[in-house]
């Protein structure tokens, strides 16, 4: 693409101060003379008021479709238990999988760590985990959310982060996971990180428990340099990354899928600053320099980066959080519009003292990553399926002995009771511990070595246990190559 081309984007400026801070990214790309047609478009907090539950009406998404570019502010999520996150809903619609968050030390942006150097870029997976959003109430006060981690997922979002560390002479990536705990799932994601980690023998593969994570951000943040983490553990310490450099008034990002990409802030809609013209737009601003290079326009994207660093190291327009942090004048801290302004005006100066490091998403494209390789076809077909149980999760206010003696009385001989649970903790047989939620798990067991049971069999179990008991929920026990694909419970 050349500088002259123009380009469609979609804006949506969303809730809260979002109408705020995309005016102000808006008017700087457009001060650097970037041609770009915006289609403005809405999601968030007025259409679900219209009675449109998802969040995003459908000229919003054909808008996407066309343009395959968007320019966001942030949209408040309703607090209820209909609706679904606008924001989450946008990402996974469009298959955004891979979302990048860079935490840089910013020249005039003091912390604690100042000088340290910290350049890091987290790049959370998108799409899948806890954000899938499949949540069940299993009896009036049990709720379960499901973790769903998949294979391809993993390694769309793991491929990129390598492949972004390639392009930008990036020397390490770490994997943050909580495998010890979460062996099928979080498991999962780091056993392809380390699958595929010698494809790239110039890059340090490096894994870390996402705790010891958060204590190393905290302790030493520049050790790091990229950091691939699952949904919610990159939602909460890409927020942590942004705390070490100046906070979300800084925190720029950018959604990443094989068709479309989205840009935003990682700060919400910062509902108690709306329209009060006080909110720092650096964030969204930075998340525009990430699109510029996204559609091609390097030169701008270096020039709008500049112009906010020379804005900053001035320390002639301060905004309100970043006096605060300063011990500033906070009565006479910079508008956002003033900011502004302030940044437009220095576009085409350098600054003096520009960040140590590399800088984020710098190459001459951002990077499209190889297409996933998922096992293929056959060999995913030959890998042997063996149902062994199934787990059982039952209402009930008995005592946890006259329950388990039903379900050993509701067994057959396909299927023998071999534990009762407690939210992962065996409780029979044996000593009960722990406090009863009314919900337990009944495991019934094929005997070793003995026949598959069939779907006869469970259907008659779930009959009889269904004749005496409320069951919520049935799952099956299967083994993959001879492998249990399933946990153990806590005590066993
Ligand atoms: P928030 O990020 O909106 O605000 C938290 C605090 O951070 C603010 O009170 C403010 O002190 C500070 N802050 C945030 N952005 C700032 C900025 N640009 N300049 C200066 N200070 C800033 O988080 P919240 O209050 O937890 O969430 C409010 C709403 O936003 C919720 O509805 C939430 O669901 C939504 N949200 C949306 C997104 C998104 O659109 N991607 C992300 C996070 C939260």
């Amino acid at each position: 693409m050349t500088a002259a081309q123009r380009h469609r984007v979609t804006v949506i400026p969303g809730d809260g101060v979002g109408p705020e801070v995309t005016r102000s990214a808006v008017r700087v790309i457009e001060a650097a003379g970037v041609a770009v047609d915006w289609e403005e478009a809405e999601a968030g907090a007025e259409v679900f008021r219209r009675g449109d539950s998802s969040g995003v009406p459908s000229e919003t998404r054909d808008s996407i479709e066309r343009t395959r570019v968007v320019l966001k502010g942030p949209l408040e999520t309703p607090i209820g238990f209909g609706e679904k996150s606008a924001n989450v809903t946008l990402r996974k619609l469009f298959e955004t999988y891979a979302n990048v968050r860079p935490a840089r030390e910013l020249p005039g942006v003091p912390t604690r760590y100042a000088g340290e150097g910290v350049d890091m870029v987290i790049v959370r997976e998108n799409v899948e985990d806890l954000y899938a959003g499949i949540e069940h109430m299993q009896t009036p006060d049990v709720g379960q959310c499901l973790k769903i981690i998949s294979r391809k997922g993993s390694e769309k979002v793991i491929r990129y982060a390598f492949e972004l560390a390639r392009r930008e002479g990036r020397t390490k990536v770490t994997c943050a996971t909580k495998a010890n705990i979460m062996k099928l799932t979080e498991g999962l994601f780091k056993r392809v990180f380390e699958e595929m980690a010698p494809e790239y023998p110039e890059i340090e593969p490096e894994h870390l428990i996402i705790d010891n994570v958060a204590h190393q951000f905290a302790k030493a943040p520049a050790q790091f340099d990229i950091v691939v983490t699952t949904n919610l553990n990159g939602d909460i310490i890409s927020d942590l990354a942004s705390g070490l450099v100046g906070g979300l008034g800084f925190a720029a990002s950018g959604n990443y899928g094989a068709e479309v990409a989205i840009f935003e802030a990682v700060h919400g809609s910062a509902p108690k600053y709306a329209g009060r013209d006080v909110i720092n737009p650096t964030a969204l601003i930075l998340s525009a320099v990430m699109m510029l290079r996204h559609l091609g326009e390097h030169a701008a994207a270096d020039t709008v980066e500049n112009a906010v660093f020379v804005t900053l190291e001035s320390g002639a327009a301060v905004t309100q959080d970043l006096a605060r942090q300063t011990g500033g004048d906070i009565e006479h801290a910079a508008s956002t519009t003033g900011y502004t302004d302030a940044v437009i005006a220095n576009l085409g100066r350098r600054p003096a003292n520009p960040p140590r490091g590399r800088g984020h998403v710098r190459p001459a494209q951002s990077p499209t990553p190889r297409p996933a390789w998922s096992y293929a076809a056959d060999a995913y077909g030959r890998i042997s399926r063996r149902l062994v149980g199934v787990d059982v999760m039952i209402e009930s206010d008995l005592s946890v002995a006259v329950l388990a003696a039903d379900l050993e009385a509701a067994a057959g001989p396909a299927l023998r009771l071999e534990t009762v649970t407690s939210r992962g903790t065996k409780i029979w047989p044996g000593e009960v511990v722990g406090d009863s939620v009314r919900w337990y798990t009944g495991r019934f067991v094929a005997p070793e070595g003995g026949v598959e049971p069939d779907e006869g069999e469970i259907l008659a179990l779930l009959g009889r246990i269904g004749a005496r008991h409320r069951w919520t929920q049935v799952e099956r026990l299967q083994a993959f190559d001879g492998q249990d694909g399933f946990t153990k419970a806590a005590g066993e």
